[in-house]
């Protein structure tokens, strides 16, 4: 699951070619869809799916509205969710700071949500079982809060989350040994999403990547004309670099590693 760097009350973000400072609170709290889509990317927080333009629901409330009234309208509370995650067995009824079997679930700006989930081969997405066993147990509530390994029949029909993870790892299969250049695979993986399953197909090169982000000079990534330019835009939220693409790649991996 791709973490992401949320902004916090009172950060200056971009919109619309206009500034503006994040706020504590959105009343209605579908006004904050805009910071939100902005600062996270149009892509859902949890199962990473490309949300359709005519979405109208992607302000997602990490604790549900109807047992936290009083969390309905707070910055604090929003990540952007697709219908199949907020919709999908416990996550519009269960809390993770209410339910024993909820709490402490992993999140994807609180947590180095990558290293949670591993992904394989037919859109299969399961709990890292690498992981110390503290960790693992709280990768595990966020995993059955939305429901992340539903798949063929343990699928609601309106669950398509499976089959298009699925659908992204071919593509990137296909892309991985081929002479693609950067654009187009950049431009395929942020038309399908799947942050995780596009990183997990080319990890070959994310292992070299992880190399650098020691501090250990390595030329020969540096230079890499092809996988890091993908990993810098994969984890810059999708949306476009304006930094150089080296100095974003450093800052960026090395938070992926360290932020747990
Ligand atoms: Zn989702």
């Amino acid at each position: 699951m791709r973490p992401v760097s949320k902004f916090k009350p009172g950060d200056t973000i971009e919109i619309e070619g206009c500034t503006e400072q994040i706020k504590e609170e959105y009343d209605p709290y579908r006004d904050a869809r805009k910071p939100l889509i902005e600062n996270l990317g149009r892509y859902c927080s949890y199962c990473e799916t490309n949300l359709p333009l005519y979405a109208h629901n992607e302000v997602e409330h990490i604790v549900p509205k109807k047992r936290h009234p009083e969390s309905e309208t707070k910055w604090e509370n929003f990540l952007v969710g697709c219908n199949a995650c907020n919709n999908n067995g416990a996550k519009a009824e269960k809390s993770i700071i209410a339910d024993p079997e909820y709490i402490g679930a992993h999140l994807p700006h609180l947590n180095n949500t990558f290293l949670s989930f591993k992904y394989e081969e037919g859109g299969f997405v399961k709990v890292n079982d690498d992981l110390p066993e503290e960790s693992k147990k709280h990768a595990k509530r966020l995993f059955n809060l939305v429901k992340l390994g539903a798949y063929g029949s343990t699928a609601t029909p309106a669950d398509n989350r499976w089959k298009n993870r699925m659908e992204a790892w071919n593509l990137a299969n296909r892309h991985l040994n081929k002479t693609s250049d950067v654009d187009t695979i950049v431009d395929l993986a942020k038309g399908y999403g799947y942050w995780s399953v596009w990183f997990t197909v080319f990890k070959t090169c994310f292992n070299r990547i992880s190399y650098i982000s020691c501090g250990i000079s390595c030329t020969v990534c540096v230079n890499c004309k092809q996988f890091p330019s993908i990993i810098i835009v994969f984890y810059f939220n999708f949306n476009p670099i304006r930094q150089p693409r080296t100095e974003v790649f450093n800052q960026q991996i090395f938070f992926t590693l360290c932020h747990n």
